[in-house]
């Protein structure tokens, strides 16, 4: 058995490093396991993904001391974003003046966002980042946990963090049940630059058979997000560039002129996770171990930050008070500050999605009566619009 470590983070991704970054200005003596290799984690590549970043998020990321690493020149703000069904005039909008700030959140390619918490992270003396290995179990001591290696090495800690994505083979490991909801969709995402400019708006149309999305990148480029059935998922990977280009340009009805693909296509099939629990003695959940949202609400990689922020508060509190880091009073404190919210968005956007996605002609009646009437009902838009952006503090949630 090696060195006893603090806190040993099962998996190097954007959540996992993110705690990382939180205990740099603890005494803690940090592990992180990952299991692909270093250059995947200190040089990643484009994936297609624009992280839409809240305000919060933006603050956390500050205070970290990662968002200097961030390149500038790749962040776009977000002004406006408009919803819109099918062909109907029905029509969701929500400005950033609509809720006095500037912009309704930021626009940040997700490798950039991986590689800013890797320079920050790899700079610090009391974390250690062990690259290409899998951790297979965590094994709980009244005192400690073992953290058990495929390898068949095992290390020691007195709290364990998994966040080894949405597909977590921890939690099931340590016998934590999780709700999943396979959409049966994939998401197709590109970088597509066109003619006319896109003002920095955002849109989401809710057509019939498939869902088209633009978000704003920097300049006359957007990250163009298509979500189709996963039976029609192959041909739209399939489909020449040529194509590709003439498809999205009719399908925005040329109002950006025309649009080229730039870099690849990248798929991702959707499925959505929710633990039934966050906690388990010695043991937590952050990321999306513990929540893999649908992307359409832009929510996943925030609630990671938030609730990576909120165990990590709890912990530098344990530790200035000399107490246990892995106690159950801690964990459940922490489960309770996040698992609220964390159910009433994946549930929500559930919700969304099921309402949107749907084309039976009741369903089409719903959602415009509720587009008209969120749309004309100002209360409705500030709340939805504060809460997407977490630009404020909600005096309506009580959990945040
Ligand atoms: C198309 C798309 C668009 C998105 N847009 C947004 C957005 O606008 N806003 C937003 O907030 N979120 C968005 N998200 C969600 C966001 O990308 C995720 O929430 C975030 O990447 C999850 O980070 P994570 O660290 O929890 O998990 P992951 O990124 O899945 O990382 C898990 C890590 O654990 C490692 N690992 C797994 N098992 C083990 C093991 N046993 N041992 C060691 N290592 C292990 C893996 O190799 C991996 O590096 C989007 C997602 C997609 C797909």
């Amino acid at each position: 058995m090696q060195t006893p470590y603090d806190i040993v983070i099962i998996g190097g991704g954007p959540a996992g490093l993110s705690f990382a970054a939180s205990m740099i200005s603890t005494d803690t003596q940090v592990l992180v396991v990952e299991k692909s290799d270093l250059v995947s984690i200190s040089k990643p590549k484009p994936d297609g993904r624009e992280i839409a970043l809240t305000h919060l998020s933006l603050k956390i990321l500050k205070q970290l001391d990662v968002w200097n690493f961030v390149n500038q020149a790749e962040v776009s703000p977000l002004k406006e974003a408009k919803v819109f069904d099918g062909d109907s005039p029905s029509l969701l909008n929500f400005k950033s003046d609509s809720s006095d700030i500037d912009a309704l959140g930021f626009l940040v390619p997700n490798y950039q966002i991986r590689q800013a918490l890797y320079q920050r992270v790899s700079q610090a003396p009391n974390i250690t980042l062990k690259t290409e290995s899998l951790v297979d179990d965590v094994e709980f001591k009244q005192t400690h946990s073992n953290v058990v290696f495929a390898s068949g090495e095992q290390v020691q800690a007195k709290l364990v963090i998994a966040a080894d994505s949405r597909f977590s083979n921890i939690r099931r490991k340590v016998g934590i049940p999780s709700l999943m909801k396979d959409f049966s969709k994939v998401m197709i995402v590109t970088k597509m630059t066109h003619e006319k400019t896109h003002d920095n708006v955002a849109l989401e149309c809710f057509d019939y058979g498939q869902t088209l999305a633009l978000l704003p990148m920097v300049g006359n480029a957007s990250s163009v997000v298509l979500t189709v059935t996963t039976d029609k998922a192959q041909s739209m990977l399939d489909m020449s560039e040529a194509d590709f280009n003439q498809k999205i340009t009719r399908d925005f009805k040329g109002q950006f002129g025309n649009m080229t693909q730039e870099g690849e296509r990248h798929s991702y099939p959707l499925v959505g996770v929710h633990a039934q629990t966050f906690i388990a003695e010695r043991f937590a959940l952050i990321g999306d171990a513990a929540v893999g949202m649908h992307p359409v609400t832009a929510h996943g990689f925030n609630l990671g930050l938030r609730g990576q922020d909120i165990l990590a508060t709890l912990v530098k509190e344990a530790l200035a008070h000399g107490q246990d880091i892995g106690s159950e009073s801690l964990l459940k404190l922490f489960e309770k500050k996040h698992i609220h919210l964390t159910r009433l968005m994946f549930f929500g956007t559930n919700g969304i999605v099921a309402l949107f996605t749907n084309d039976a002609p009741v369903i089409k009646q719903v959602r415009r009566f509720v587009l008209k009437f969120a749309e004309k009902f100002p209360p409705i838009k500030y709340l939805i619009s504060n809460h997407l952006t977490e630009a404020k503090k909600s005096k309506f949630l009580p959990f945040q």
